[in-house]
């Protein structure tokens, strides 16, 4: 793709691994899905900048060292959206949000979330989420012969709909999945219940009674489960998908009291958070060892990622907005901190202890993982956005360049930097962000300024219109519904049909 007029670079720098992938078995895979909730691109001792950080050195993920150590870790890896259901709903459909109408986070039938902003209105989006009527990843693997097995956080669909249920997106089991997207409790001596803290009921995690009143973390009781899941399945002789899905490190943050100790030199709140993510490490763990001790662990393909940035706007120990440097802002914001994520992957045709930079998003893994299975996509008429990996994972690259696109018509409620309803684009290093309230630009140049703070909008004028329109082309492609402006009741203009005063009057582009 010339259409920028500039030289193509960088295309082949993902390439230049050696090629010991495990070799692709005869029969399909097991896949093991490891989504965390809110975690952080920089939340992890393994190091997906370009050197170290403090962080990395702050946080213990001895498991997904090891999986990266065995298995591909992507640097730029990007969350379908800044928050929640959106993204999980992408990772089950491979569509984008723009496109799914589900711009952003589920919890009561009919019921949208969207905080107000002054001056917006969000449009009239799918506020109840995933249903049964959607072809979903575990649906399509089911049909394929797959046992289909959900534990931890589901949040696909609305409190009092089917598709607050697992079970009818496709999924045999469901283990403590339902329709609100946080726990009542972390702790199995108040009932995963939010009754502890007088908090609303629609928080209480489900179906795991048998723990209730033990002293048991909740992703230490999800990993006890879903290693019994994993028993069954391997004791029935049929490939098995296990969608593991922690409830950490999301609010309320908790101290799992067994890790405390590595922690006492940090801020509490902060302390609180890196046992929670140690504690998803050790569930990490307990499903590795598993895999190895039943002999499987060729024949598995595992996944680690999140799905949205670390939080950082409120609730945290320390300044706001720095949890995920060095990117910018976390969890609800269009910069890097919002959406960019962890994503390590290991298994059959998978090279072995590689780093990969190519920009993925988490769309991607409906058509990779259905590629894995060799189930073909379904014929069904509706476009998907994602991009199978397979080739990526087996060393090679993208034959071509990616634009990745992001929309939230939403506003997330906590104040901060890139907290407002947008959309934006990436490609190759440049990113471009269009706020719907003031219909302006800003422009990145990520490969020098990944923390996004020279704004380069209001110099680079001619790349930022040309972006503008492919921007605009890409949303009215997808159906993309905009803001709605409160005054006039219209959607915001697409970013390139803005109307704006210049020196020469009024143009548009
Ligand atoms: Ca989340």
């Amino acid at each position: 793709m010339k259409r920028w007029g500039l030289p193509l670079f960088g295309l082949l720098a993902a390439c230049a691994s050696v090629p010991t992938a495990p070799p692709v078995p005869q029969r399909p895979p097991n896949i093991v899905l490891f989504v965390v909730d809110d975690l952080g691109w920089q939340d992890i001792s393994v190091p997906l900048w370009s050197e170290r950080t403090a962080f990395n050195d702050r946080y213990r993920t001895p498991n997904l060292e090891r999986l990266a150590r065995e298995g591909m870790s992507f640097t730029q890896a990007y969350a379908s959206a800044p928050v929640c259901t959106p993204t999980r709903t992408a990772i089950l459909t491979g569509q984008a949000p723009a496109r799914s109408h589900i711009t952003y986070w589920t919890l009561r039938k009919d019921d949208d979330t969207s905080a107000k902003f002054p001056g917006l209105l969000p449009p009239k989006w799918d506020v109840n989420g995933l249903q049964p009527e959607d072809a979903t990843l575990p649906e399509l693997l089911q049909e394929a012969g797959y046992r289909t097995v959900h534990v931890g956080k589901a949040h696909f669909g609305a409190v009092g709909t089917p598709g607050a249920d697992p079970r009818n997106l496709g999924f045999d089991v469901n283990v403590a999945g339902h329709g609100a997207g946080g726990p009542g409790s972390f702790l199995g001596l108040e009932n995963f219940s939010a009754a502890a803290r007088k908090g609303d009921r629609v928080w209480d995690v489900p179906g795991l009674e048998r723990w209730h009143g033990k002293d048991v973390f909740l992703e230490e009781a999800l990993a006890a489960e879903a290693v019994e899941q994993l028993d069954a399945a391997v004791a029935a002789g049929t490939p098995f998908f296990l969608h593991f899905a922690p409830y950490s490190v999301h609010a309320p943050i908790t101290a799992n009291p067994r890790y405390a100790a590595n922690y006492a030199h940090l801020d509490p709140r902060e302390a609180a958070y890196a046992t929670m993510i140690e504690t998803c490490d050790a569930a990490l763990g307990t499903l590795l060892a598993r895999l190895d001790s039943h002999g499987i662990a060729d024949e598995t393909l595992v996944i680690f990622t999140s799905d949205n940035g670390g939080l950082s706007a409120h609730g945290r120990g320390g300044e706001a907005h720095t949890h995920n440097a060095p990117l910018r802002s976390g969890k609800g914001s269009c910069y890097e901190g919002g959406i960019r994520v962890p994503l390590v992957v290991r298994g059959p045709g998978v090279v072995r202890g590689t780093r990969n930079d190519w920009q993925v998003i988490s769309a991607d893994l409906f058509p990779t993982l259905l590629a894995a299975a060799g189930v073909g996509l379904p014929r069904d008429g509706i476009e998907r956005d994602g991009l199978d990996l397979t080739g990526l994972l087996r060393g090679g690259w993208l034959e071509a360049e990616r634009i990745l696109v992001w929309h939230q018509p939403h506003f997330w409620g906590v104040n901060g930097p890139g907290i407002w309803p947008f959309s934006a684009l990436r490609v190759r290093d440049w990113k471009l962000i269009y706020r719907h309230a003031d219909r302006e630009f800003e422009f990145y140049s990520l490969a020098e300024d990944p923390g996004e703070s020279f704004d380069l909008a209001a110099t680079a004028t001619p790349i930022v219109l040309e972006l503008a329109k492919v921007l605009g082309e890409r949303l009215r492609a997808m159906g993309a519904q905009m803001s709605i402006d409160a005054t006039t009741g219209l959607p915001v203009p697409w970013p390139d049909k803005v109307e704006r005063p210049t020196s020469f009057g009024f143009y548009q582009f």
